[in-house]
């Protein structure tokens, strides 16, 4: 078990403490990092997850990427796809339907596809999910060259 960031090897304490924090492996030393962006951001911690998941399919993204008026959980900018994580889409209320939705125009306005990804897909369906995202990008990438 080895650090995400840097490859050095963690110890069973170092280990437990990330995996039970963030639920990625972290070393002491780049674990801070993702502990600050979270409490600054209240970043679901599915968003590293899957930060580290396309980071692992070789597709680097921008975790809590500022658009001009809100931070994104993921974006990748090459495509421009916005992805946010849903953590509590089962008690959504019709405000923050509108809300999403309202967001959602404004990204395609300016030329952005946002999607929203339920955060329990990533929990159980990581690597399922990094490969839908590939054939998403694998679309966006034919449409734009298409502009
Ligand atoms: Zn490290």
């Amino acid at each position: 078990m080895n650090c995400l960031e840097c490859n050095k090897a963690l110890g069973y304490t170092d280990h437990k403490h990330s995996m039970d924090t963030l639920g990625v492996e972290l070393c002491s030393e780049h674990r801070p990092r993702m502990t600050k962006l979270i409490e600054t951001n209240k970043t679901p911690r599915e968003a590293i997850q899957l930060y580290y998941g396309l980071k692992e399919a070789g597709i680097p993204s921008m975790l809590e990427w500022w658009d001009g008026s809100k931070s994104i959980d993921i974006a990748i900018s090459r495509v421009k796809l916005n992805i946010e994580i849903d953590t509590e889409y089962h008690m959504m209320t019709h405000e923050q339907a509108i809300n999403d939705l309202e967001e959602a125009m404004h990204s395609f306005k300016n030329g952005f596809t946002t999607i929203r990804i339920p955060h329990v897909l990533i929990k159980y369906y990581l690597k399922e999910t990094v490969t839908n995202i590939l054939g998403i990008m694998e679309g966006l990438r034919v449409h734009i060259k298409a502009i």
